[in-house]
């Protein structure tokens, strides 16, 4: 027994890829089970392992880009607020 990583769908139904307690990754398909390869292998696990390893990368710049906008609208209210209403003023009495 171990803890279970991930339900993939398979060609004959749904098969669990779980993490045993020896450090192996198992999947319940006949083809891993037949695997020759150390450690034993299948498309799901491939799959699955494919997966995991793409969304780390583009998570990472996010913040920096959230924390840029922030400060950029800031800067703008504060030249909005600096600009004296009285040169309005003029211009409508002339
Ligand atoms: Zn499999």
């Amino acid at each position: 027994m171990g803890e279970v990583l991930a339900r993939v769908e398979g060609s004959k139904g749904m098969y669990d890829i779980t993490m045993g307690n020896d450090g192996v990754v198992y999947c319940a398909c006949w083809a891993w089970k037949m695997s020759k390869e150390r450690p034993k292998t299948c498309k799901h696990l491939r799959e699955f392992l494919a997966s995991k390893a793409k969304p780390k990368t583009p998570t990472t710049p996010t913040p920096v880009s959230v924390t840029a906008t922030t400060g950029s609208m800031k800067t703008a209210n504060e030249v909005i607020s600096s600009v004296d209403p009285k040169t309005w003023d003029v211009e409508e009495g002339s």
